[in-house]
């Protein structure tokens, strides 16, 4: 049977009063929730939930303590989630990391990461490139297409043999190293918030909300977003605009999300066609 994931992203959830509430209504209605947090919070109400295979605590780690402690503006803040992380898996929690890369981050000490992140003993790493947004403080930390692509063929390499778990479909992965080419499908992973349904997608602020879901679907302009469509758009690498093309692909060539499952991305070569954007590199 179709279970879709709910996603419970940030902010930070965990200051909803009602969270647990929440999360409890997801899992009675066997729907598997990521609860998305900063895990600054998470120590403090962690008995407030109960270990089930449909609960996930995706915690935000952005790297090694000196580039997590500077991604966040805090010091201490790895510290605390390292502490969190073990204490969520000794009381049977899943446990995942969602880690995002930025500018001048070598794959090296991306892929020291991954080694921390396997000894801990979570789930797996969700990763993916920063996404390139207009209303971030700071512009000039964020990856262009080919660097990301480059990044990943080089943190792939390193990774060879050594098992690490992704929290993506090999197909994802394979397309974060430059090797296939899709159009995003927003509608495929719908946004809800306070204000209502999120056009298009929950990366893109200021487009508008619906009030119901029937209204996201038809009034929203879908053809505007993607790749080549909206500047807003050109540099997105992002998953959640993919999980449609992705899910498709998987069902329609199972043989060649098999192949790279059992192979890896390909790592060198040339890169799959990208699409048009708007801008250039
Ligand atoms: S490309 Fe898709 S997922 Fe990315 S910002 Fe645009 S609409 Fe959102």
């Amino acid at each position: 049977m179709w279970r879709p994931v709910v996603s419970i992203a940030g902010g930070e959830p965990l200051i909803h009063k009602e969270m647990t509430q929440i999360v409890n209504g997801y899992i009675e209605r066997k729907k598997f929730v990521y609860l998305c947090t900063n895990a600054l919070l998470l120590k403090k109400h962690i008995d407030e939930y109960t270990p089930s295979p449909y609960l996930t605590f995706s915690i935000h780690l952005d790297g090694n303590k000196e580039r997590h402690d500077a991604s966040v503006c805090l010091e201490g803040v790895f510290e605390k989630c390292i502490s969190v992380i073990k204490l969520a898996i000794e009381k049977g929690f899943r446990v995942t990391i969602n880690c995002t890369l930025f500018q001048n981050e070598p794959a090296e000490e991306v892929a020291e990461f991954m080694d921390m992140a396997m000894e801990l003993g979570v789930e797996a790493v969700t990763i993916s490139p920063g996404y390139h947004y207009e209303r971030a403080p700071k512009q000039d930390v964020f990856l262009k297409k080919t660097e990301s692509k480059q990044l990943f063929r080089d943190l792939f390499k390193l990774g060879i043999g050594k098992k690490w778990r992704f929290n993506q479909s090999s197909l994802y992965l394979d397309f974060l190293a430059g090797n296939q080419t899709y159009e995003c499908t927003p509608w495929g992973n719908p946004t809800r918030n306070v204000f209502g349904w999120q056009k298009p997608c929950y990366l893109l602020v200021g487009e508008g909300y619906a009030p119901t879901f029937a209204g996201l679907m038809e009034e929203t302009e879908w053809a505007n977003y993607g790749t080549g469509k909206n500047p807003k758009c050109d540099n997105c690498m992002v998953h959640c605009g993919l999980k449609l093309p992705l899910s498709m692909t998987q069902l329609s060539h199972p043989f060649k999300a098999l192949g790279v499952f059992l192979k890896g991305p390909k790592t060198d070569g040339e890169m799959a066609p990208e699409l048009p954007t708007l801008y250039k590199e």
